[in-house]
C-alpha cells in the first residue's frame, strides 16, 4: 500500500467527470487500498478518485464506523436537510457552510464488486453527497453558503453566532 498525492483545488483533474469501473482489476484493488490509507493519513472522512488523480468512479468513506468503498455510486433517494460546516482534503485547512440532504440512499458496488445499497444520515449522508460530487467534477466550494474560511476561524465565528 502507498500514500498517494492528494490533488489540490486549482488542479484541472478535480473538474473532470469520472468514468465507470467495469472490472475489478489488480490496479483498481491497489487504488482502493491506497485511497483508504491516504484518507486515514490525511485525517479525512472521505476521498474520491479524482483527488488522487484517477478519473474513475470510486470513493472511500469512513465516518468512524470503518471504511466504506463505493464503486460507480448512484444516489437513489435523498430526504431532509442539514446545514453545517464542510471541508475537503483538496482544499486543506478550510471550511464553509453547505446544506446537504440529511438522508441518502445510494446503490454502488463494493470492494468485491458486489452490488449493494448503503443508507446514511447526518455525517455519512453529507460525506456520500460530497464524494459523489467529486465524481462529477464538483467541489463543495461551488455550493458553499458562507465564505471559505480557515477552519479555526470558521468554527470560532460560528460559535459566536450560535451564542
Ligand atoms: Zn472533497
Amino acid at each position: 500500500m502507498a500514500i498517494r498525492t492528494i490533488r489540490l483545488e486549482g488542479d484541472e483533474i478535480l473538474r473532470k467527470k469520472c468514468k465507470e469501473i467495469k472490472e475489478l482489476t489488480p490496479r483498481i484493488k491497489i487504488l482502493i487500498e491506497d485511497m483508504i490509507e491516504t484518507m486515514y493519513q490525511a485525517n479525512g472522512v472521505g476521498l474520491a478518485g479524482p483527488q488522487v488523480g484517477i478519473l474513475k468512479k470510486v470513493v472511500v468513506i469512513d465516518v468512524g464506523d470503518g471504511p466504506i468503498v463505493l464503486i460507480n455510486p448512484e444516489i437513489l433517494e435523498t430526504s431532509g436537510e442539514q446545514t453545517g460546516g464542510e471541508g475537503c482534503l483538496s482544499v486543506p485547512g478550510k471550511t464553509a457552510t453547505v446544506t446537504r440532504p440529511n438522508y441518502v440512499r445510494v446503490r454502488a458496488y463494493d470492494e468485491k464488486m458486489e452490488q449493494r445499497e448503503v443508507e446514511g444520515t447526518e455525517l455519512l449522508a453529507r460525506a456520500i453527497c460530497h464524494e459523489c460530487d467529486h465524481l462529477e467534477g464538483k467541489l463543495y466550494i461551488d455550493i458553499a453558503e458562507s465564505p471559505i474560511m480557515d477552519t479555526d476561524t470558521y468554527y470560532a465565528e460560528m460559535e459566536e453566532e450560535w451564542e
